[in-house]
């Protein structure tokens, strides 16, 4: 295959330097004549030396790199790429557990393979392509995912229908391309979750809450759970097992309701602590003044994009001030942000406003954030996107 060179504009190298993957359309003085998204790139500065290799795509990101080095990027590189994803999660002590089997293999640029996610579900692979370069290497990674982890892997979900360029006109469908699961039972540290690949959110579960959630248990215990945005009912389950005298799951999706209750009776069947109920969050919040002391927001990310930044801020504020009125004296709150251009300053000062309004006394008693499995190069902040408080309300 060809390889393309782009040449960056003078001084626009700096950035490739620190390591970032990321190179923008306006850093760009040539591009080479044919170049079509998805292929691969050299790039060079502007006196021609040698800095990255890449992909190119169409849009604000043109070029997403692969390596620093001039190396063959092949499906041994590749597979590379995915040993070593695979030992830092079974350093994490997450592959290979009896207690949890789901976890996020491939983090994008945290894993050095930018555009590209793939969770395990008990030995299912669900692969998210973001850029037309991964969906055009998907049977690479399929056969990465088999030669690396063996009998380990059952199947291969390519679940990319909603996630790639829309204008790149790939028209991709989601399915199995390697093998095949059904009534797929996942376990995250002992509590099981049905996973719902076709009809499920993201890869479908969440499964970077999963250190949030067990903080949650420890704090369960005698407490009124408001588990607000509870999707699959991750947090909800935690909290039953962590003794909690009852426990409220709320989400606007009735689908989302329904895996809820299946989950809980998963764990807990006939447990008459849990109710599941399909609302919007303010409106269920209008009435829940003084029922809960511990209370989880959860929200879907508020910002996706830089320019929606301050409405994203203010719906923090409101949301939370709503949360720091109604929960009873001596709650827990526990608070996330998962738009990753919201930064963990300004989530902290969104729910400083949101305290400071509602007069009550708050001591964050922990600072949350994304598990091991999900890492974020040092070179690429952006990598980090969940973020979070437990926070002690008088
Ligand atoms: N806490 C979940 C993940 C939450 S994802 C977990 O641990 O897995 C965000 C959820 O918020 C989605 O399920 C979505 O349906 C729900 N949601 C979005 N807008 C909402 C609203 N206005 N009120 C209630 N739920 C909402």
């Amino acid at each position: 295959m060809q390889t393309f060179q782009i040449i960056l504009k003078h001084g626009k190298e700096q950035s490739l330097k620190r390591f970032h993957p990321w190179i923008f359309s306006g850093a760009i003085k040539h591009l080479p004549a044919g170049v079509e998204e998805g292929d691969l790139v050299e790039v060079l500065d502007a006196a021609r030396n040698f800095l990255a290799m890449g992909h190119y795509q169409i849009g604000s990101i043109a070029v997403r790199i692969v390596s620093f080095v001039k190396e063959n990027i092949d499906e041994t590189f590749w597979t590379r790429k995915i040993e070593n994803a695979y030992r830092l999660r079974k350093e994490a002590g997450l592959a290979g557990s009896c207690t949890t089997n789901a976890y996020r293999l491939i983090h994008g640029e945290g894993d050095g393979i930018p555009g590209l996610i793939i969770d395990m579900y008990a030995g299912t692979a669900v692969m998210q392509m973001h850029t037309v370069a991964m969906y055009r290497l998907r049977e690479t990674f399929c056969n990465a995912l088999c030669r690396v982890m063996g009998d380990v892997l059952v199947a291969v979900y390519d679940k990319s229908e909603g996630t790639l360029p829309f204008k790149a006109g790939l028209n991709p469908e989601n399915g199995f391309i390697f093998g095949k699961s059904t009534g797929l039972v996942a376990l995250e540290n002992d509590l099981k979750f049905k996973t719902d690949l076709e009809k499920g959110q993201k890869t479908g579960f969440f499964v970077d809450q999963r250190e949030n959630r067990a903080l949650v248990e420890r704090y369960s215990n005698g407490r009124s759970v408001l588990n607000m945005f509870c999707y699959t009912g991750g947090f909800s389950f935690y909290a039953l097992r962590g003794k909690a005298a009852l426990v409220h799951s709320v989400d606007s999706s009735e689908r989302a309701i329904e895996l809820t209750r299946e989950n809980v009776a998963l764990n807990y069947p006939d447990d008459s602590r849990h109710e599941a109920f399909a609302s919007d969050a303010f409106r269920f919040m209008e009435h829940a003044a003084g029922k809960y002391d511990m209370i989880i927001l959860d929200p879907p990310a508020f910002a996706k994009h830089l320019n929606v930044l301050q409405n994203a801020l203010k719906g923090y504020r409101r949301l939370n001030s709503k949360a720091f009125d109604i929960i009873k004296p001596g709650g827990i709150l526990f608070t996330f942000s998962c738009s990753q251009v919201v930064s963990r300053e300004m989530f902290r000062t969104a729910i400083f406003s949101a305290a400071a309004h509602s007069g009550r006394n708050v001591r964050i008693l922990h600072q949350l954030e994304q598990p091991a499995d999900h890492p974020v190069s040092i070179y690429h902040p952006e990598g980090e996107y969940l973020k979070g408080l437990a926070m002690y309300v008088e």
